[in-house]
């Protein structure tokens, strides 16, 4: 899938479940530092269909692609945990148009912006970095948190950020 869209340009809409939407706007604010060719939005709360849900956990690849609407780049934030495969708890995933982060994951803060950030990094068409860099991938809470909170020189260049 592509976004379509030219790289670190457009617009992005988050979305959380009922009683996470106190965390969007402090997010989208955040998201918009880090990518500043993209212009975000607060979209607002709704409840995440219960056939995404197997065992207490929301299937993240169904959820990415069942719920997100077409021709939007969206953020969803979900309250309880995120399951992919077979992992049984991730922080986030992204696919096409769509990101979808935990907050049972990551919590509140920095580490929920650093997590939200990294996916909207492959919403805006980056891989995953070696560097010292947002796009590191981290599979730990401990990881998460010494994660820098900006994009490395590099992956900059490739979305055109000075
Ligand atoms: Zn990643
Ligand atoms: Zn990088």
């Amino acid at each position: 899938m592509s976004t379509g869209s030219s790289p670190g340009c457009s617009e992005l809409v988050l979305w959380s479940e009922p009683g996470g939407e106190g965390a969007l706007p402090a997010l989208a604010a955040g998201l918009a530092e880090l990518f500043p060719a993209l212009r975000t939005r607060v979209g607002g709360a709704a409840a995440v269909p219960p056939a995404s849900r197997a065992g207490g956990k929301i299937d993240a690849g169904w959820f990415l692609r069942e719920v997100m609407p077409e021709g939007l780049q969206v953020l969803w934030v979900v309250e309880g945990e995120l399951a992919s495969g077979v992992h049984p708890s991730i922080a986030g995933a992204a696919a096409g148009r769509g990101a979808v982060v935990s907050r049972a994951w990551a919590g509140e803060g920095g580490v929920l912006l650093g997590v939200a950030a990294h996916e909207v990094g492959h919403l805006q068409g980056l891989a995953h970095c070696g560097g010292r860099c947002l796009m590191r991938p981290v599979h730990s809470r401990a990881a998460a948190r010494t994660r820098p909170l900006r994009l490395c020189r590099r992956c900059r260049a490739k979305l055109a950020i000075a």
